[in-house]
């Protein structure tokens, strides 16, 4: 293998994200980094977002784009989907918005478990990116390479449609990015009118890196395994198949589709599906595979029990509506102290989503409580170890007595 296909990380995808990603390793210059791209290194160029351009970049024959049929989850409605196919990634062909987003939705990130992603901290990484056309205000304008701008100047008919929603109340506002819920022009990722994107700042721009590497034209289709650690991938370029090795990490930046898409044709994913496609399993989920949990028991249709020591199980995962975290389980030293437990949920109000019980397969006596994130967990004590020669199964019947389900329980584990 030639030396240049050595390097210490590889990312998959030349979108925001792997560009991004790959300008911040590259910072150390002791890190070989390669990105590879499936597209062109070629964009749009640097005209104006403008409709027609928008209609060419993203019609069936766009080189830039790639459609997808896609089925949503649980249902029979299939749904085409875009997504970039290029160097820039997604931005490649369509509006080139500069949305700042709704604040809430990060402070949910937060509440979520993420510690350090809320409306403040991305508030700063906004003001730190941009340079805004419309001057400085409130944390505006510190100086960046991408520069939101409004596009000017206005037509007539969004002229007439802010004035339409002023006139019902909705104010209209300078910039959509201070303020959300009010009714103005878009900020757009340009600059007098020219097109930027994470490629052309990052990779090719002002910070571009001579340790970082781009290969365009050039397609991973699978990545290669040493047991279920990545150790490089597997693409097809114009000349043939080529592989690269990453000495460190394959990192995968394909978007929201190619990413796990990548993952299954390697192996990596539910084995139902992937044993249908004929794909032979690497691991089973980033469970197993990055986290190291083993796979203690099951019961079908859909309900995993993994481990990450000798207790029983931490964590299961349902396969039910959408899949999810059913719960986490938390072992006490005893049954007074899981009473004591179950009293003080009691007093506060908390919802006790699955009453009191002994489990069949960890033999654990526990109940269940709801947690603000909306899965369960379960409170015990008294449940079995699991040796080195544990064989997973399906355990069948679920509890030797008790654990009667809430009613409205939205995680119940999908048998109950
Ligand atoms: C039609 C459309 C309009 C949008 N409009 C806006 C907007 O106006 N404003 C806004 O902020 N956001 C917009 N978005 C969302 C935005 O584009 C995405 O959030 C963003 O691009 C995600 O970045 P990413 O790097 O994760 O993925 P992507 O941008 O999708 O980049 C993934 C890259 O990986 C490459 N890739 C995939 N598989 C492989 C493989 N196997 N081997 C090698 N390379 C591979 C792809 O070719 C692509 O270049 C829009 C998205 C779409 C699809």
């Amino acid at each position: 293998m030639s030396s240049k296909n050595v390097v210490d990380y590889i990312i998959v995808g030349g979108g925001p994200a792997g560009s991004a990603l790959a300008h911040r390793l590259g910072a150390n210059p002791q890190n070989r980094v390669l990105v590879i791209e499936a597209g062109s290194g070629s964009d749009l160029g640097p005209r104006p977002p403008a409709p027609a351009n928008l209609v060419r970049a993203s019609s069936s024959g766009s080189p830039y784009m790639r459609h997808y049929a896609h089925r949503p989850y649980d249902t029979d409605r299939t749904e085409q989907r875009l997504t970039g196919r290029a160097l820039g990634g997604s931005p490649t062909a369509p509006g080139l918005i500069w949305d700042r987003g709704g604040e809430a939705d990060y402070d949910a990130w937060e509440a979520a478990g993420i510690t350090g992603w809320n409306r403040s901290r991305f508030e700063q990484a906004f003001t730190a990116m941009e340079k805004n056309a419309l001057g400085v205000t409130g944390g505006r304008d510190v100086g960046s390479p991408r520069r939101p701008e409004v596009p000017g100047p206005p037509d007539l008919a969004s002229a007439w449609w802010i004035d339409a929603l002023a006139r019902h109340g909705i104010e209209a506002a300078e910039d959509l990015n201070v303020r959300h819920e009010q009714a103005a022009y878009a900020s757009l990722s340009t600059w007098n009118g020219a097109r930027t994107s994470g490629p052309r700042a990052l990779l090719r721009g002002y910070g571009r890196r001579s340790n970082v590497r781009v290969r365009t034209h050039c397609e991973v289709r699978r990545i290669l395994f040493d047991g279920t650690t990545a150790t490089g991938v597997e693409a097809k370029t114009r000349r043939g198949t080529v592989r690269f090795t990453a000495c460190r990490e394959v990192v995968l930046c394909a978007g929201t589709t190619g990413s796990p898409l990548l993952l299954e044709r390697s192996g990596v994913g539910d084995p139902e599906v992937l044993t249908a496609a004929g794909v032979h399993l690497v691991a089973a989920n980033l469970y197993e595979s990055v986290l190291e949990l083993e796979l203690t028991d099951y019961r079908a249709p859909g309900l995993y029990f993994f481990r990450c020591n000798t207790a029983h199980h931490s964590i299961a995962l349902a396969r039910a509506a959408t899949p999810s975290i059913h719960h986490l389980e938390f072992e006490y030293d005893s049954l007074d102290d899981v009473g004591r437990a179950y009293d003080r949920a009691k007093a506060n109000g908390e919802p006790i989503s699955i009453s009191l019980g002994r489990h069949m397969n960890d033999k654990a006596i526990s109940f269940y409580v709801r947690n603000p994130s909306g899965f369960h967990l379960e409170i015990g004590c008294g449940g079995i170890e699991v040796g080195e020669h544990w064989v997973p199964h399906d355990f069948g019947v679920p509890d030797v007595w008790g654990h009667h389900h809430a009613s409205a329980n939205p995680f119940a584990s999908p048998t109950s």
